[in-house]
C-alpha cells in the first residue's frame, strides 16, 4: 500500500460537519492565524457526475495545470476522467498514478523537443498543433505521434481569452497546415478548439463545432479520416454557475454536425472541476481605518476601513491578475446588528498592487477575524508564489462519508488516503446565516449530494 502524506490525507466528515464548519473548526482552534484551504473532495465527485448526465458524449480530460494537487488527479482518475498535459512534468505525474498514456493528450501545442521526445519515450502519442513548425519538430522527434490541429474559435465574452496565443485560421491557414502535414506524412486524427476559459457565450460552442466540421471536411479531400474531435476547456465551475447551456448547446451542434458515433469525442475541462471545491479562509492581521474630516465643522468620520489578511495577489488571489476574478469575500463570524460600511481588502505583501477587492462593503471586523472566499480551487494555488516571506496556505481535504465510501477500493486511492476528523464539528452554517445575509453573498444553487444510486451509475464501468 503506498503511504500517503499527512498532509494529502482525506478527512471524513461526519453526518453533522460540513466545509464551513470545517472551517470554524480550524479557525477557533489552537490559536490558528495561517491563512489555509479546505478542499471539498464530494463536490468534484458532483461535479463529474453532472458532467456525465449533461454531456454523455464527451469525454472529459481534466487540464491539469487548473490545479494540478495529487488529490485532485487521484480522485479525477479513480472516476475514470483522461487529463489534458501541457509538459513533461505535468505527463509524469499523471503517469505516476498508473494513468495509461492512452488517456492523456498533450494537449500544448507549442512544446520544447525535450518535451516531445519524452511523451515519444513514454508513448503518450496525442499531441497538438497550430503552425507548421511544430509539424517538422514531430515528424523529427515522434513521427508515429497522432496529431489533432488545433483552432481558434473565440467566444465574445470569457475570463481568460487564450486565441490570440493559440490556434490557427479554421478558413485562411488550417487548409495549408494539413497539405504540409500531409506531405511530410504526419498522422493528423482531429480538430480541436478552446473558446476561452470561464466562457459566458454558450453559442460560442456552436460555432467552434461547425469551423471544426470544415476542418473534418477539407482533411478528407486530402485523404485524412478524421476520428477526434476535442472540445477543449471553458465550462463554469463556481457556486451558482451551471454547463446546462453549454451542454445543450454542444449536444444540439454534435447531433447536427457529427452524427457518427464513430467519432470520438473529448473536452478539457480545468476550472468545471476544480473551482467551487475549494474554499480559502484568511485572517485580518491589521487593520487601518481612514479619516475623513469635515472642513467646516472639523467632525471626523471614519470613511473607509483597509482590512489586511494573509493571502493576496501574490499568492492565492494571483487569479484577479491572471485569471480575471471576481473575488467575494464572506465574513466568517455572524456580524449581525454591526453597521456595515465601505471598505477595502489587502493582501499581506508590501507591493501597493496587493489589493484583493478593492471597494466591498462590510461589518466591523476585528483584527484576528476570519474572511471566507468560496469558488478558490481554479488557477490559484499553482501559480502562488511565498514572495515576501509569505507562505502559501495550506490545504485540508476532506469529504462525506458517502463519498468515502465511493471511493476507498478505487485505485489509485486506497483506504490510507482517508482518516476520521479528529474533533467532530458541529453543522453551523444554516443556524449563524439564517438571520443574516450580506448584500454582496452570490446566489448558492446547490447540487444535491447523497445521491448514490446515480453514482454508481458510471464510477464503476
Ligand atoms: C487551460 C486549458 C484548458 C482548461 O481550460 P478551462 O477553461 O479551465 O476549462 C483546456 N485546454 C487547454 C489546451 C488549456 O490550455
Amino acid at each position: 500500500m503506498k503511504i500517503v502524506n499527512a498532509e494529502e490525507r482525506v478527512h471524513i466528515l461526519d453526518s453533522q460537519s460540513n466545509v464551513w464548519s470545517v472551517i470554524r473548526e480550524i479557525a477557533y482552534t489552537n490559536n490558528q492565524e495561517e491563512a489555509f484551504y479546505v478542499c471539498d473532495i464530494g463536490d468534484i465527485v458532483r461535479k463529474h457526475k453532472m458532467w456525465k448526465a449533461r454531456l454523455p458524449r464527451v469525454e472529459p480530460y481534466y487540464a491539469v495545470k487548473c490545479n494540478d494537487s495529487l488529490t485532485v488527479l487521484e480522485v479525477l482518475s479513480t472516476l475514470g476522467t483522461g487529463f489534458d498535459c501541457a509538459s513533461k512534468a505535468e505527463i509524469n505525474k499523471v503517469l505516476s498514478m498508473n494513468v495509461r498514456p492512452d488517456r492523456i493528450i498533450f494537449a500544448n501545442p507549442a512544446k520544447p523537443a525535450s518535451h516531445i521526445r519524452h511523451a515519444a519515450s513514454v508513448g503518450v502519442s496525442r499531441m497538438t498543433f497550430d503552425n507548421e513548425t511544430e509539424l517538422h519538430k514531430v515528424k523529427k522527434l515522434y513521427p508515429n505521434a497522432e496529431m489533432v490541429i488545433r483552432i481558434r474559435s473565440d467566444a465574445v465574452d470569457a475570463q481568460a481569452q487564450l486565441g490570440m496565443k493559440f490556434g490557427c485560421n479554421p478558413i485562411t491557414e488550417a487548409p495549408e497546415l494539413l497539405r504540409i502535414a500531409r506531405s511530410l506524412g504526419i498522422n493528423v486524427i482531429g480538430v480541436s478548439f478552446h473558446v476561452g476559459s470561464g466562457c459566458r457565450e454558450p453559442e460560442a460552442f456552436q460555432r467552434a463545432i461547425s469551423a471544426a466540421r470544415d476542418v473534418f471536411d477539407y482533411a478528407s479531400t486530402l485523404g485524412y479520416q478524421f476520428h477526434l474531435l476535442d472540445l477543449g476547456g471553458g465550462y463554469p465551475g463556481g457556486h451558482g454557475t451551471s454547463i446546462d447551456k453549454i451542454a445543450e448547446i454542444i449536444n444540439s451542434s454534435l447531433d447536427e454536425y457529427f452524427p457518427d458515433p464513430s467519432i470520438e469525442v473529448i473536452a478539457e475541462p480545468g476550472r468545471f472541476y476544480v473551482c467551487s471545491a475549494y474554499t480559502l479562509a484568511c485572517n485580518i492581521h491589521s487593520i487601518r481605518n481612514v479619516i475623513e474630516t469635515d472642513p467646516e465643522t472639523g467632525n471626523t468620520t471614519n470613511a473607509h476601513t483597509m482590512y489586511y489578511i494573509n493571502d493576496g495577489v501574490y499568492g492565492s488571489f494571483n487569479c484577479i491578475l491572471y485569471d480575471h476574478q471576481v473575488i467575494v469575500p464572506m465574513p466568517l463570524k455572524d456580524y449581525a446588528g454591526s453597521k456595515y460600511q465601505p471598505s477595502s481588502i489587502w493582501g499581506p505583501t508590501c507591493d501597493g498592487l496587493d489589493q484583493v477587492v478593492e471597494n466591498v462593503l462590510l461589518p466591523d471586523m476585528k483584527v484576528g477575524d476570519w474572511i471566507v472566499f468560496e469558488d478558490m480551487g481554479a488557477y490559484t494555488l499553482p501559480v502562488a508564489s511565498p514572495f515576501n516571506g509569505f507562505p502559501i496556505p495550506k490545504v485540508h481535504i476532506v469529504a462525506e462519508e458517502n463519498i468515502w465510501m465511493l471511493l476507498q477500493d478505487l485505485l489509485p486511492l486506497s483506504d490510507d488516503h482517508f482518516e476520521m476528523l479528529k474533533v467532530p464539528a458541529k453543522k453551523m452554517r444554516e443556524e449563524s446565516f439564517s438571520d443574516f445575509t450580506l448584500p454582496h453573498f452570490p446566489i448558492r444553487i446547490e447540487i444535491p449530494a447523497n445521491d448514490d444510486a446515480l453514482f454508481e451509475q458510471y464510477v464503476i464501468d
